[in-house]
Formats: C-alpha cells, sequence, structure tokens
C-alpha cells in the first residue's frame, strides 16, 4: 500500500497492474501496512487464492488491517464532513474527499484467504510452484520468501529479502542467512546509511526525556503501533527500573498496540534469547507498572490538557494518521515539547516533514508552526543498513544471476548499487513501476 498524499496514494493503490482474480496465491512477507495493507482491496477486486504467511503475520494482519480500515472511514467521514461545512458557507474547496480505500468488513474478508504457515518448509503455490519462509528479523512473524519454480526441468529460485532486520535488536531472533537463489529482489532503504551501534540508544533516550521534563514538555513518540511500541516500552521499563528517567507519566495511546502487545504475547518462539531470559525472570517486557495503555479516545483526549511532563507513544508511525495527530496537533507549537522520531520517515509524510523541520506543517489540512524540538533515534531501527544489506548477500553473491533493488528511495539504491559491486562484484538494477524483467534466460 502506497502511503503518502491522500489523492496520488489513493490513485496508485487502486490501479493494479494485473487482474485480481488471475493471481492464485500470495506470499506475504511481513505485517506492516506498506506490505500488507492492500490485499484487502485485492480480494474485493476478485482475488479468491490463498494468503500464505506466518502465523504471527497473520494475527497481527488481523487487527492492523481492519484498524486501517476503520482509520479510513473514520477519516474520510471526518474530511467529507469539514468538506460539507466549508462549502455550507460558501468557502471554496479543491475537489471532493477521497474516499477510503476498503472498509472494516473488506479487511474481515481478506482475512479469510489467510493460510499460517511455517518457516523451513516447503509450501505448494500452484503448479510447479513453492515458497519457502524464512526468519527475516525485522517485525514479529516476518519472513524473507524464497519461491521456487520448475520450468522444462529446470529450476528458477527467486528470493525476495521482504523487509530486513538487523543482527541484533532486543526481541526478535536474527535474520537467518539467506538461502541459494538465481534471483533476488532485496529491499534498500538504508542503502546509503550505516546506523549508530544500539548500545548508546537506552542513553540517548533517558536524557532527551529528562531534559524534556526539566523544561516541563510532553514527549510526543510516533511509534508503529508493531515492533516499536514494544521496543520503547522493554527500553522505558529498563529505564525506570535504572531510575534513569525521572517519575513522570508514561503513556501508549494506541487501542491498535494493546491489540498487537496480546499477539506479542501469543508468540513466544519469536523471541530473542535476551526477551527469553526477561520472561524467564518473572518480568513482564510488554508493560509494567509505571506505564499506562489508553484504549478509549476519552483517555487518550484526557492528554490534552494535562500541563504536567509525561511521555506518549502513539500510532501511526509515520504520522499520516491515528492517535499521534491529535497529539502532534496539540503539542508541537510549544518549545518545551520535543517530538521524538524512532523510525523511517517515507518521503511526503508529515513524519517525515517533521524530520526535515519545516517551519510549518500541516495537520488535517491545517497549517501550524513547528516550534517543539524534534529528535531522531535511528538506532532503533527495525532495517538492516548497508553493511547488514552486503553481509547477507554476500554467501550467495555468486550463484546470482540477478539482483533487483526496491523499498529504497533512489540515493539509497544509487548507494547500495554501487557497493555491491565494489564489494561483491554484483550488478544490480533498479526497476521502477511497470517494468519486467524476464527471469531463467541464459
Ligand atoms: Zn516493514
Amino acid at each position: 500500500m502506497f502511503q503518502g498524499h491522500r489523492r496520488e496514494a489513493f490513485e496508485l493503490n487502486t490501479q493494479f497492474p494485473f487482474e485480481a482474480s488471475s493471481i492464485r496465491a500470495v506470499a506475504l512477507s511481513h505485517a506492516h501496512l506498506d506490505h500488507s495493507g492492500n490485499l484487502p482491496l485485492l480480494v474485493k477486486k476478485g482475488f479468491n487464492g490463498v494468503i500464505h504467511a506466518t502465523s504471527a503475520t497473520a494475527d497481527l494482519c488481523q487487527y492492523m488491517l481492519a484498524d486501517s480500515a476503520f482509520l479510513q472511514e473514520k477519516d474520510a467521514a471526518f474530511l467529507e464532513k469539514r468538506h460539507k461545512r466549508r462549502l455550507a458557507i460558501g468557502v471554496a474547496v479543491e475537489g471532493a474527499p477521497v474516499p477510503p480505500l476498503y472498509t472494516v468488513a473488506d479487511a474481515e474478508n481478506a482475512m479469510r484467504h489467510f493460510r499460517p504457515s511455517p518457516r523451513h518448509q516447503k509450501i505448494d503455490a500452484g503448479p510447479n510452484a513453492t515458497i519457502e519462509l524464512r526468519n527475516a528479523g525485522h517485525i514479529l512473524g516476518s519472513s524473507c520468501i524464497l519461491f521456487e519454480y520448475a520450468m522444462n526441468g529446470r529450476k528458477i529460485r527467486l528470493l525476495f529479502s521482504g523487509d530486513l532486520g538487523r543482527p541484533s535488536v532486543p526481541i526478535l531472533q536474527p535474520p537467518d542467512e539467506a538461502p541459494s537463489a538465481d534471483y533476488l529482489i532485496v529491499e534498500s532503504t538504508y542503502g546509503d546509511r550505516i546506523h549508530e551501534p544500539i548500545t548508546t540508544v537506552a542513553d540517548k533516550l533517558a536524557r532527551l526525556i529528562r531534559k524534556t521534563s526539566e523544561r516541563g514538555g510532553h514527549v510526543i513518540v510516533p511509534a508503529f503501533a508493531v515492533g516499536r511500541t514494544q521496543e520503547l516500552v522493554l527500553l522505558l521499563h529498563q529505564l525506570a527500573e535504572q531510575r534513569l528517567i525521572p517519575d513522570i507519566p508514561l503513556f501508549v495511546d494506541s487501542p491498535l498496540a494493546i491489540n498487537v502487545t496480546d499477539v506479542f504475547r501469543k508468540h513466544p518462539e519469536e523471541y530473542s534469547s535476551d526477551l527469553l531470559g526477561f520472561t524467564e525472570s518473572g518480568k513482564d517486557p510488554f508493560g509494567f507498572h509505571r506505564l499506562r495503555y489508553l484504549r478509549e479516545a476519552s483517555e487518550s483526549k484526557a492528554l490534552n490538557d494535562l500541563r504536567m511532563p509525561y511521555v506518549v507513544i502513539s500510532a501511526s508511525g509515520m504520522c499520516e494518521g491515528g492517535r499521534i495527530l491529535h497529539h502532534l496537533r496539540n503539542g508541537i507549537e510549544d518549545p518545551r515539547n520535543l517530538v521524538l522520531i524512532t523510525g523511517f520517515q517515507a518521503q511526503n509524510t508529515l513524519g517525515r516533514r517533521l524530520v526535515e523541520r519545516h517551519p510549518e506543517v500541516n495537520i488535517f489540512g491545517e497549517p501550524m508552526a513547528l516550534r517543539a524540538e524534534v529528535a531522531v533515534l535511528n538506532e532503533l531501527s527495525a532495517h538492516a543498513d548497508q553493511q547488514d544489506l552486503v553481509r547477507w548477500i554476500r554467501p550467495i553473491a555468486s550463484e546470482l544471476k540477478g539482483v533487483f533493488l526496491v523499498h529504497g528511495e533512489p540515493a539509497a539504491q544509487d548507494a547500495l548499487r554501487a557497493v555491491l559491486k565494489e564489494q561483491l562484484g554484483v550488478e544490480a538494477r533498479s526497476p521502477v513501476r511497470g517494468d519486467s524483467a524476464e527471469l531463467g534466460g541464459g
């Protein structure tokens, strides 16, 4: 699912370059909406096959797709209402509001097509075709996908990295090694960057919270409900235990994050050894007495006029919808507050404009002055950096007949392409929407 500019994203998301009913099966790498978010529309347009994904991914999608539909319906209703109000007083407005891509009922329909599939097993995916899921270490349930297709007595192996994680993150097991393949489609989000070591993140986070609290401000943290929120909760737990952060209220304001946290509790098979150690010592890694999860909208609104310092973690992670928008609308004009960015922010998102410190940003279509401090913690990234990607590809580099870079902006792809050529002798391509390539020739 394309995210960003409403109208543009709507166009891209509704135009499929294929007939939905002609697709036999879908293999889904992980639950993040940029990967899973358009499945309800695929089903609505006639797809009638199976969606293969790990059990954790299927459980996450159940909540995430419904939440995505709910927010789209709510946003559309809000914009529609305002549109009508403005027309009524004769204010010129541009075009009709964009409708939702799909409804909650469509999201529920899509869930009926999911088939939870184990990792490391060949799964039948139609005539002469199998898929196999491997751990990608990116978020709970995330997988790389090996697609094998037999043709004229020869087998073609296409590996899709999905989004690839990092070797050492607090919650998940490290990514599996890349299996042998002929062709590789690989993500390149951080193809031009090397992350700071994760060991420094706790110190930085503690310092930022102390500083903001001392000046009486709020710490507003946009975070993906899946993964980033749970990592932050675990970090805050550890910092509170060590008394490295002041005794101020800590909130997770996201009904989705509450449901997602339940899914995390249900899947200990995905935990890293560190996290298993933490749970075995009797502690709850996803909650502690100082932290409150807010489910009701009235609880969320209660923060609006709370004058004391506090920390609030809320979704969506790129500030494109959800309750975080209300916290930002309330908070970004006050220089005492801190907006703490903890994940990748795509082009054309509000999150990206905050990172770039635009002096004025639009929230719900209204211009607001950005006076709050903005800080970025990239250490928590769930994406492999340039060296992680090179390390992951290296063992299979000599067999690869073709490499395609996706999921990265042009600068990231250019940098990764140069490094792959220089360090591994691999010629990678950067396909654009609508390109096709022939596999299995030569
Ligand atoms: Zn992802």
